[in-house]
């Protein structure tokens, strides 16, 4: 596959900095940005990428450098992004259930803002009237992505307000002269269906000539990634084609003649960065229960949470035996929990001290580790131009105590 890493190189880290590890390709990130960067080259179209699927500055500033700009869950990802060297206008915050306190912080750094309710809608009219222009996130009420766990668009989802109470925003834009730039929807993750991606198009057209204001039409992240082998991502030019026949052909966003122009945004995330990392464990224990062969490995749920809470399937190769003779196992972690990392999968022969490697673990692994059962989280590698550069140390028993105070 072009743009992985090989098993030798994902072994020789694994000898350099120790495991477990994450390693991360910074190339194969370049190559998924210039899938859809030329894919949407047909339009006016510009990418943030979803930062909270993998946050270390080093991979922030290569996004960067690719010339991708970048999406913000929290005020911390702002401030991480404006570290990371990001100019304002390059870092886009998508609120959701926040403080106006950190809309306001936001404002003061100078960011694109998307708010997420009309409580904090009502508030940034109050503060700012006409002039910050904001966007709002809209909830269009319909089903997307792999699984609920990961569906954000629908009728009970939390996220955005819902479509329907259009007109409670109307009314706090008019009262307030609200500066509206941007109607937002980000429906799931793991959409592969581009229709999906129209659907909820066709609902924002609705919306756009309440709007007169509106420069941005900005459809979320969400495209799928092959997690197993043989599956396919989403198709990034036929959706680009489906995306700007829909605009051309509508009567109010065609990007044609009459029509207004609005620039489309996306925000991937997983699409960007889940297929450039790994997650390198030790195998440290081969159990053999009869009817079944345990492999565990020196790492578990505290490291990559995503099998056990979104029953994500991670492929898994042995890299210090990859052409052993093939045999079944289920591959645990050392978790005081169930921390089934696959279960009864076929994996080249496994013997103590072998590096498993996991796959897609760039997008929501390292971000989602825990010190659970007081464990280190892993240190991160990321490859450039074939170097391995360690780009941070794993944890330590300072780190486990640093902000611990003796006081009882
Ligand atoms: C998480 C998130 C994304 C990225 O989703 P992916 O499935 O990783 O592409 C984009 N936009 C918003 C608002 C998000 O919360």
């Amino acid at each position: 596959m072009k743009g992985s890493l090989t098993h030798e190189q994902l072994a020789a880290a694994a000898a350099e900095f120790g495991t477990p590890l994450y390693v991360y390709h910074a190339e194969k990130i370049g190559e998924q940005y210039e899938k859809i960067r030329s894919a949407f080259s047909i339009m006016d179209t510009s990418f943030f990428y979803a930062s909270k699927a993998l946050t270390n500055i080093n991979i922030l500033r290569y996004i960067k450098s690719i010339g991708c700009n970048v999406d913000c869950s929290s005020i911390n990802e702002v401030k991480l992004a404006l570290f990371a060297g990001f100019e304002p206008a390059r870092i886009l915050y998508t609120s959701n259930g926040i403080s106006f306190e950190e809309i306001e912080e936001a404002v003061a750094a100078g960011v694109h803002i998307n708010i997420d309710s009309l409580s904090n809608l009502e508030k940034f009219g109050k503060k700012y009237g006409h002039t910050y222009p904001v966007g709002i996130r809209i909830r269009p009420n319909i089903m997307a992505g792999g699984n609920l766990k990961i569906s954000t668009g629908h009728d009970t989802s939390k996220f955005g307000i819902p479509v329907d109470q259009l007109t409670q925003i109307e009314n706090l834009v008019s009262e307030y002269n609200i500066l509206i730039r941007t109607l937002h929807i980000h429906t799931g993750s793991d959409i592969k269906d581009p229709d999906i991606f129209v659907k909820g198009m066709e609902v924002l057209f609705e919306l756009i000539p309440h709007f007169p204001e509106l420069e941005v039409i900005d459809l979320g992240g969400g495209f799928k990634v092959p997690y197993m082998p043989g599956e396919k991502e989403t198709d990034v030019v036929l959706l680009a084609q489906k995306i700007k026949d829909t605009f051309d052909h509508h009567p109010v966003a065609g990007n044609h003649g009459a029509g207004r122009k609005f620039s489309i945004w996306f925000e991937p995330g997983k699409f960007l960065v889940s297929q450039c990392g790994y997650l390198l464990a030790e195998v440290t224990v081969v159990k053999d229960t009869g009817n079944m062969v345990f492999a565990a490995v020196n790492s578990g749920l505290n490291h990559l949470i995503r099998p056990m809470m979104y029953d994500a399937y991670h492929h898994i190769v042995n890299v210090s035996n990859p052409d052993g003779q093939p045999k079944i196992y289920t591959i645990t972690g050392n978790v005081c929990e169930t921390d089934t990392f696959a279960s009864e999968r076929e994996i080249s022969e496994i013997r103590e001290g072998d590096i498993l490697a996991l796959f897609n673990a760039g997008a929501y692994g390292f971000e989602m580790a825990s010190n659970y059962n007081s464990r280190f989280r892993p240190a991160e590698v990321l490859y450039k131009e074939n170097i391995p550069h360690l780009i941070r140390r794993r944890d330590t028993m300072q780190d486990l105590l640093r902000n611990q105070e003796l006081n009882s």
